[in-house]
C-alpha cells in the first residue's frame, strides 16, 4: 500500500528548489543556443502548467491557452511600445489579457457543453493569425510586432541576468500558486469533477462553474508567458504563435504528466530541446510533437512526472521494506467523536413520476425524521432509485413536493439540493482517482465555509483555518467509520466494504441535513455488515436523518425505525418493522416472492 507523503510536504519546497536550479543554471556556462532553449522551456512550461489545469485536473481539452498567450504578448508588447516598459505592470496586463480571453472563451465553450470547448478553443487558435492580421496597425500584421523596449522594473533596466532571474522568479511564483490551487479544496474539486460529473454535483459542486474557473485560471499563467516571451527577444512573431503551438503545448502537457504541477517543466523541457535540436529538424516539427503527444498519451500513463512518482514510490517501498499498513477497518473503531448532527426533516409528498408510458413513482409521500433510521424497501423496479434521483435533483417529478428542514427543493440542480444539506452515497461508490482516504473525506467539505480563490493562491489565514478544520473534521469522521488508520492510502486501494464506510465519512463531514445510503450494504460481508449497522446506529442516536434504500428485508427490519415499501411506483405498505413484517399485503406481495434475502441488482 502507498503512502502518499506529497500532502505533508512543505508546499513551497518543490517550487523553491526547481526555482533555485534554475537560477544557477547559468553559471554552468550554456552556450547561448542552450541557454536560450532554457528560456524558451521555462516559457513554455508556464503556457503547459495553465493546459495542465485544466485538461489534466479538469478534464477539459482546451486549446486557448495559445489565444491567452498572444494575447499577454500583445498587451505587454504593446504597452511596452507606447512607454510602459515596467514588466511587472505588463506582466498584470498579460495575466488579466488571457484571462479575458479565457473567459469570453470559455462561457460560450462551457455554456454549450461535451465537446464544444475543445471546438471553439480550437477555432479559437486557428483564428489567431487572422485576428493578428486584421489589426495589423497595431500588431504588425504578419511582420510582427517590433520596437518594444527593453524591460524594467521600478525603473531599473533588467539586463540579461535580470531578465532571466525574473523569469524564473515569475515562473516559481505561478508554480507556487498551483501548487496550492491542486492542493486545496477546488484542486480536489476538480478531481471530484473529473471522475464523474454526477458524483461532483451530489456534493454540492456545479461543474460549469468549477470548469469555467480551472479554464479562466489557467489563462493566467499563458498570458504570463506571453508578456515573458515579448521581453525576450522585444518582438512578437506571429508565426510562433499559431496551431504548430498548441500541438507542442498539448505534446509537451501529456509527456509531462497532464495531472501534476512539475510535470510542466519537465514536459516542456524535452518538447522544447526535441523540436529545435537542430535547425534540420525544425521543419518536421509538427511532426515530431505529433509523434511525441501519441507516445506520451499511449506508453506513459502519468506522463514523466508519473513516471517519477512510481519510481520514487518503489524506492521508498524498497528502503522501507514494504510496510504495510493496510490492516482490515477494526471493528472496534472509537465511538462519540462527532458530539451532534444536526439532521434535519426531510419530507417527500405526493410524488409522480413517469418515464415515457411507465409510471414510475406515483404518488409517493415519504417523511425521514432526525434521529430516525427510515428505510426504503421494495422490489427491483419498484422505483427507489428514481424517487433518491429525485429527492437529490438528479430528475424533476411532474408533480409533487420534496423539502428539506422546510425549505422546499423539488426542481433544483443536484448541486444546489447538495448544498442545502442532503448528502448521498451511491450503490457503486465513486471514488476519485488518485485521492488518499483523508482527501476523499475532505471532497466532501466542498459546500462548507469556502475561501476565496485568492486566499487559496496566497494560502491566507482564513484559508488556513479552514485547512486545519477539514483535517481536524476528516480525522473525526474517519475515526467514527473505523477507517482513521488508512487516512493516507490511496482510496481507489479500498476493498469495496470499506469504500462504502469511506463514503459514507464522505457524507458526515458536511454535517449533512439528510443522509441518502443507496443498497450501502450490498457486496459487504457478514462482519462488515455488522460494523455498517453499528456506526448507522450511532449516527442515529447522534441525531442523524438516515434514509436507507435496501433489498435486504432482515437488515431492515433490525435497523429500522420506519419502513416505508415501495411496488410498482406506490407506496404499499409503511410503519414500524412490527407493522410491515405483520402486513399482510408486504407478506403475500413482497415477503413471499422474497423471503428475506433480497433480490439481486
Ligand atoms: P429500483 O431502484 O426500485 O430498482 P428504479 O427506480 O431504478 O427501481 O426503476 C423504477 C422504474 O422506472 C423501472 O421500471 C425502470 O425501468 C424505470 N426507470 C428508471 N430510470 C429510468 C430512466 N432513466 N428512463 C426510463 N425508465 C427508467
Ligand atoms: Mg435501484
Amino acid at each position: 500500500m502507498f503512502n502518499n507523503s506529497s500532502a505533508n510536504r512543505p508546499l513551497w519546497l518543490i517550487p523553491l528548489a526547481v526555482g533555485v536550479l534554475f537560477l544557477f543554471l547559468p553559471l554552468l556556462g550554456l552556450d547561448y543556443g542552450t541557454s536560450r532553449q532554457v528560456q524558451l522551456s521555462i516559457i513554455l512550461a508556464l503556457v503547459v502548467s495553465g493546459m495542465n489545469l485544466s485538461l489534466g485536473y479538469a478534464g477539459e481539452l482546451a486549446l486557448g491557452q495559445v489565444a491567452m498567450y498572444a494575447a499577454g504578448a500583445y498587451a505587454a508588447g504593446l504597452l511596452s511600445i507606447h512607454g510602459q516598459t515596467d514588466l511587472l505592470i505588463q506582466l498584470a496586463a498579460a495575466g488579466l489579457s488571457g484571462l479575458v480571453v479565457g473567459v469570453l472563451t470559455g462561457v460560450p465553450g462551457l455554456r454549450m457543453g461535451s465537446w464544444t470547448l475543445a471546438m471553439t478553443s480550437f477555432f479559437l487558435v486557428l483564428l489567431v493569425p487572422d485576428i493578428i492580421s486584421v489589426f495589423k496597425e497595431y500588431t504588425g500584421g504578419r511582420n510582427g510586432l517590433a520596437g518594444i523596449n527593453p524591460p524594467t522594473v521600478f525603473g531599473y533596466d533588467l539586463g540579461s541576468t535580470g531578465y532571466y532571474v525574473a523569469m524564473v522568479l515569475v515562473t516559481m511564483a505561478w508554480f507556487a500558486a498551483m501548487r496550492n490551487i491542486v492542493a486545496s479544496r477546488m484542486g480536489l474539486a476538480l478531481r471530484v469533477l473529473k471522475k464523474s460529473p454526477v458524483l461532483a454535483s451530489a456534493m454540492g459542486i456545479s461543474v460549469y462553474r468549477m470548469k469555467l474557473m480551472a479554464y479562466a485560471l489557467a489563462a493566467i499563467p499563458a498570458g504570463l508567458a506571453g508578456a515573458l516571451f515579448a521581453n525576450l527577444d522585444l518582438y512578437v512573431s506571429p508565426e510562433s504563435i499559431g496551431f504548430g503551438f498548441a500541438v507542442t503545448v498539448l505534446a509537451a502537457s501529456v509527456l509531462g504528466g497532464s495531472m501534476s504541477v512539475y510535470g510542466a517543466i519537465a514536459g516542456a523541457g524535452v518538447l522544447q530541446f526535441a523540436l529545435n535540436y537542430s535547425s534540420d529538424l525544425q521543419q518536421f516539427s509538427p511532426l515530431i510533437a505529433g509523434v511525441i503527444l501519441i507516445v506520451g498519451g499511449v506508453a506513459l500513463t502519468g506522463g514523466l512526472a508519473g513516471m517519477g512518482e512510481t519510481t520514487v514510490r518503489w524506492l521508498g517501498a524498497r528502503l522501507a521494506g514494504a510496510g504495510n499498513d493496510n490492516a482490515r477497518a477494526s471493528a472496534g473503531a472509537s465511538a462519540g467523536t462527532l458530539d451532534h448532527i444536526d439532521g434535519q426533516p426531510l419530507i417527500a409528498n405526493d410524488v409522480s413520476k413517469s418515464f415515457g408510458g411507465n409510471q414510475a413513482l406515483d404518488g409517493v409521500s415519504l417523511q425521514a425524521m432526525p434521529g430516525a433510521i427510515t428505510a426504503l424497501i421494495g422490489p427491483n423496479g419498484s422505483g427507489k432509485t428514481t424517487l433518491l434521483n429525485i429527492i437529490c435533483g438528479f430528475y424533476r417529478g411532474q408533480s409533487g413536493e420534496i423539502s428539506l428542514g422546510g425549505k422546499e427543493m423539488h426542481g433544483l440542480a443536484p448541486d444546489r439540493v447538495a448544498r442545502l444539506g442532503v448528502s448521498r452515497t451511491f450503490q457503486t461508490p465513486h471514488i476519485p482517482d488518485q485521492l488518499t482516504v483523508k482527501e476523499v473525506v475532505i471532497t466532501g467539505r466542498y459546500t462548507h465555509e469556502q475561501a476565496s480563490i485568492l486566499g487559496v493562491l496566497f494560502r491566507s489565514p482564513r484559508y488556513r483555518r479552514i485547512v486545519r478544520n477539514d483535517e481536524r473534521d476528516a480525522k473525526r469522521v474517519l475515526e467514527l467509520v473505523g477507517l482513521a488508520h488508512l487516512e493516507s492510502v490511496v482510496a481507489t486501494s479500498l476493498p469495496l466494504g470499506q469504500r462504502r464506510l469511506l463514503e459514507l465519512a464522505r457524507c458526515l463531514i458536511s454535517n449533512p441535513g439528510a443522509i441518502l445510503l443507496d443498497e450501502v450494504a450490498s457486496g459487504l460481508d457478514e462482519n462488515e455488515i455488522k460494523v455498517l449497522s453499528r456506526i448507522l446506529r450511532e449516527l442515529r442516536d447522534k441525531g442523524s436523518t438516515i434514509v436507507l434504500v435496501e433489498h435486504n428485508f432482515q437488515l431492515v427490519t433490525s435497523l429500522a425505525d420506519q419502513i416505508f415499501v415501495l411496488a410498482q411506483g406506490r407506496v404499499m405498505s409503511s410503519g414500524t418493522p412490527e407493522h410491515v413484517r405483520a402486513d399482510p399485503k408486504v407478506k403475500r406481495e413482497y415477503l413471499g416472492v422474497d423471503t428475506g434475502n433480497g433480490d439481486q441488482e
